[in-house]
């Protein structure tokens, strides 16, 4: 069987001597695990394709239940991403979320399109990185069934005037009611941060990004929307560790 699909590199590691097993996003089949014959050889033709991060339009053979790539054209490369160290490790965070939500062969009809807009973002656009990644950190959590619910004090209906979010149940709540919230540890937002988050939930996909916020409570919104998903997902990922550790001496200097 062929199939000839739009596909995004999420993982690749290196196999035998001049092969490559990748995981792949796709259009057609979802997520899925594909052998690619001789693309770490130079002048293989497949591989510019075949590198993490790398959206293209790949033909997939299958036989006997393994997955081939035989032709690969690259359609978007990513370059500014791949030329800076942070956007790249920000981009493989995104990647390595999506690789751990989206089960072998089952569809990734919104995560795909979310991971592209993020991408392209962090490739184009000089919005700051922390609002690109909160806002793919809420968004992704809403789209895999994780939505938090911010309309209002869940436990009492009224809106907050001091919100919090537990980030274990995913509910928004007053201080006043935190018994009933029930377990897990409570963040709190600005009015502001909570209109972002908000925002980021229900704004049209290629919108995503079209919210601005002060200083202060952009950091907030960073800080619960790591925390949110990471308690969601209740793991942690060594990308992220990575790209935090970039941060590390520039806010050093900076301060
Ligand atoms: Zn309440």
């Amino acid at each position: 069987m062929h199939v000839t699909t739009k596909a995004i590199v999420l993982r690749e590691a290196a196999y035998k001597e001049s092969d490559k097993i990748l995981t792949l996003l796709t259009e057609e089949l979802g997520k899925i695990t594909v052998h690619a014959r001789g693309c770490r050889k130079k002048g293989n033709g497949l591989s510019a394709a075949c590198q993490m991060l790398v959206w293209s339009e790949m033909t997939l053979s299958e036989f006997r239940g393994r997955w081939t790539v035989t032709e690969a054209a690259v359609e978007l490369e990513f370059r500014r991403l791949r030329s800076d160290l942070d956007r790249l490790a920000l981009g493989a965070y995104f990647a390595d979320v999506l690789d751990s939500i989206v089960q072998e062969e089952s569809p990734a009809d919104d995560l795909l399109p979310l991971l592209l807009n993020c991408l392209y973002a962090l490739d184009t656009l000089d919005r700051p990185l922390e609002q690109i990644k909160a806002a793919f950190e809420v968004r992704c959590m809403s789209l895999a069934g994780f939505e938090p619910l911010l309309d209002g004090c869940a436990i009492c209906g009224r809106m907050p005037e001091q919100p919090r979010l537990n980030l274990t149940q995913g509910i928004l709540h007053c201080p006043a009611c935190k018994e009933e919230a029930g377990e897990g540890i409570s963040m709190p937002l600005s009015p502001e941060t909570l209109r972002a988050m908000n925002y980021i939930v229900n704004c049209p996909g290629k919108k995503l990004l079209s919210f601005r916020l002060g200083k202060k409570e952009l950091a907030q919104l960073a800080d619960v929307s790591e925390a949110y998903l990471l308690t969601q997902l209740e793991r942690g990922f060594r990308t992220l560790d990575y790209y935090k550790e970039l941060q590390v001496p520039k806010t050093v200097f900076s301060s």
